[in-house]
């Protein structure tokens, strides 16, 4: 139990030797250009949940037809200065793994190699019948060629793929090559679990970890929550670096309401210190 209040300066001490498990969410890509639908300054979205999808080959249609604008900025989106930071962790040795809560497969990109997708792939497409799993950029050929100029449509993107589309009715949708079954994109929808085998992974990894950092996720879903209270079961350090409270916060050993890069740049000059810190910081959720 720490007594006294800590800072953001005292980032690289509190993880100094130590293995560290990483949760990473939305906020992490939003320097990406992908827009963060929880964050402060986001407008409030209604994304489609998993029974609203196979409900009915109409929802089928109006989800592809969105996500079909919006998979060419998601494909341009790089990755940003954190992506390379934790990566470079990674390198060092530093960290146990990374859980991320991101679609995008921007971690991957930046050069990390040991990467749970605990909400999936946008990149990759899986049939509902026969479970197959094919390339995105596979499925947006044919949905191209079966919808010649649709994606030229200006359109919002959102964290998923999705994007801002009224009229849908027109779009053709595209079934599994195989079978001919519904296609989904292997993203984990709302109202959908994360497979068990995934969620067992993630809680060893933060059973083998000696501290935990959460970068730009405001934990607001279950499905991140619970390894932040796992961790705080087993008395490890919890870092959370997030612009905005989090549901967390009460269990953060340390909580930083700032960007992740100019955070996480004091963890890589650890140990060639001076390093400098900017952004606001509380500890314990505390102002
Ligand atoms: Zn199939």
């Amino acid at each position: 139990m720490i007594d006294v209040p800590l800072r953001s300066d005292d980032l690289p001490t509190l993880l100094h030797g130590r293995r560290i498990a990483v949760l990473t969410g939305a906020g992490l890509s939003t320097d990406s250009g992908i827009p963060d639908y929880r964050g402060p300054d986001s407008p409030p979205r209604n994304p489609m949940t998993y029974q609203q999808f196979v409900s009915a080959p109409q929802m089928q249609q109006r989800y592809w037809a969105r996500a079909h604008v919006g998979w060419s900025r998601m494909k341009a989106a790089e990755p940003n200065a954190t992506h390379h930071m934790l990566a470079s962790l990674e390198q060092q040795g530093r960290l146990s793994g990374l859980i991320t809560q991101n679609v995008d497969g921007l971690h991957q990109r930046a050069g990390h190699c040991d990467v749970i997708d605990l909400h999936g792939r946008i990149d990759r497409v899986v049939c509902l019948a026969c479970r197959s799993l094919t390339p995105r950029a596979e499925l947006h050929a044919r949905l191209a060629a079966l919808n010649p100029g649709y994606e030229g449509r200006i359109a919002e993107p959102a964290p998923d793929g999705d994007a801002v589309v009224d009229d849908t009715t027109g779009f053709s949708i595209a079934s599994c090559t195989t079978c001919g079954g519904t296609l989904k994109p292997d993203v984990v929808f709302f109202g959908e679990n994360v497979a068990k085998p995934l969620v067992e992974r993630c809680f060893a990894l933060v059973d083998e970890a000696e501290a935990l950092v959460v970068l730009g996720s405001s934990l607001q879903v279950m499905s991140g929550l619970r390894f932040v209270r796992a961790a705080h079961k087993r008395g490890i350090s919890i870092v959370i670096i997030n612009r905005g409270p989090t549901r967390g916060d009460a269990l953060a050993t340390l909580k930083v309401d700032a960007g992740c890069a100019e955070t996480l740049g004091s963890l890589l000059t650890d140990r060639d210190p001076p390093f400098s810190m900017h952004g606001r910081a509380s500890a314990n959720g505390t102002p």
